[in-house]
């Protein structure tokens, strides 16, 4: 059994030596427990934030655990009775080939579904932060104008979708002209900004002519200052992300813009708010499922995957996508089904 832990905290960007591939016995199950077999492992931004100590929504790793991650696994020895060996599941396995399960968060899926990978992506944990963020805090009404970053990995391609379901005008950020083009022609944006180009910002401006009234907070950094001059009055901000600073090791460059923030809160009367996804909103996950399991079945929301290869790649695909070198949701494949 092969396991990827944390060898030592990162300091900036996560290097090689952060991480430590160790093989150990393949662990039996008890009384109600079942073994799992990884098919999938999810990596998300959220993680780099686990591997530092720094205080936050959950308990930092310690150094020397099994890296953890959401999982598409298939039950190879089972002791619980609504587990068949064989079912396809979604679990928190973690970077790790095999574990042992007692089922608690265990989600069953179609073992008919074309793309299990898709239960860690648009039908999983990103996609429903993307649809919850939007519609319950952004409370998105026809006609307005939504400006979402990182608009072509999960949470933002989900975003940007969703708010063309509800008849917004959608402008995506995203680094470079292929993400903006596949953002436009393929997920349906009516604008997508490069935000490499060095002028994003009078770009944005001209893609929102009617200011912007949602904005979904996926990065921070650069982006933010841009979108801040161009809210309207009662903007929304659904703050989900902040990835263009979870390496950062100190303040950004340049002069404190916090003044200018609340100021802005304060003239332009902006709700923003923060909210982690299952602690916020767990129970709306299967009202989120059935919806969007029927836009993707129509067509009306389309996916990308951006798929590694192996387990051993999974520290260098999880730093990529942190910097924008992933194009689409991140999956590493660990085994066939
Ligand atoms: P992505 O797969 O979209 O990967 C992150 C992307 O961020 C990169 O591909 C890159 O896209 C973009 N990015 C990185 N650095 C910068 C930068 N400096 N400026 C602008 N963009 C940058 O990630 P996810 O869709 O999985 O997650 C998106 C956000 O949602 C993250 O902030 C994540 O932490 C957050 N999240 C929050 C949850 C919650 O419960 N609150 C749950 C799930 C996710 P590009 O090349 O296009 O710039």
């Amino acid at each position: 059994n092969r396991q990827i832990k944390l060898a030592s905290r990162p300091t900036g960007e996560p290097k090689a030596e952060n991480f430590d591939m160790v093989t150990t016995n393949i662990p039996t199950p008890n009384d109600h427990e079942m073994l799992l077999r990884t098919v999938y492992l999810s990596l998300d931004p959220y993680m780099r934030g686990r591997m530092s100590s720094a205080k936050s929504y959950a308990d930092p790793l310690e150094v020397g655990d099994v890296m953890l991650g959401g999982t598409v696994a298939q039950v190879v020895e089972s002791n619980i009775d609504k587990f068949a060996v064989g079912d396809l599941v979604v679990s928190n396995s973690g970077w790790q080939d095999y574990s042992v399960s007692d089922g608690e968060g265990v989600l069953k899926l179609d073992k008919n579904m074309e793309n299990p990978s898709y239960g860690l992506g648009v039908l999983g944990m990103p996609g429903f932060t993307g649809y919850m963020g939007l519609t319950d805090i952004g409370k998105p009404k026809k006609g307005e104008t939504l400006v979402v970053a990182a608009a072509t990995g999960p949470v933002g391609a989900t975003v940007g979708q969703v708010g063309n379901q509800y008849g917004l005008r959608t402008v995506g950020i995203a680094g470079g002209q292929e993400k903006c083009d596949f953002a436009v022609n393929e997920l349906g944006f009516d604008a997508c900004i490069d935000h490499k180009a060095d002028d994003f910002a009078e770009q944005l401006k001209a893609a929102c002519p009617d200011g912007i009234d949602i904005y979904y907070e996926n990065v921070g950094g650069h982006v933010f200052d841009a979108v801040m001059p161009l809210l309207n009055a009662h903007a929304r901000i659904p703050v989900c992300g902040l990835v263009a600073q979870y390496n950062a090791t100190d303040l950004p460059d340049g002069k404190d813009r916090l003044s200018v923030l609340t100021g802005l809160v304060l003239s332009q009367r902006l709700t923003i708010k923060g909210f982690i996804i299952f602690e916020e909103y767990g129970d709306h996950y299967p009202e989120f499922l059935k919806t969007m399991s029927k836009w993707v079945e129509s067509g009306d929301v389309k996916t990308k995957e951006h798929i590694a290869d192996g387990l051993d790649n999974a520290p260098d695909a999880f730093v990529r996508m942190l910097n924008g070198d992933n194009f689409g949701k991140t999956v590493v494949k660990i085994a066939d089904v």
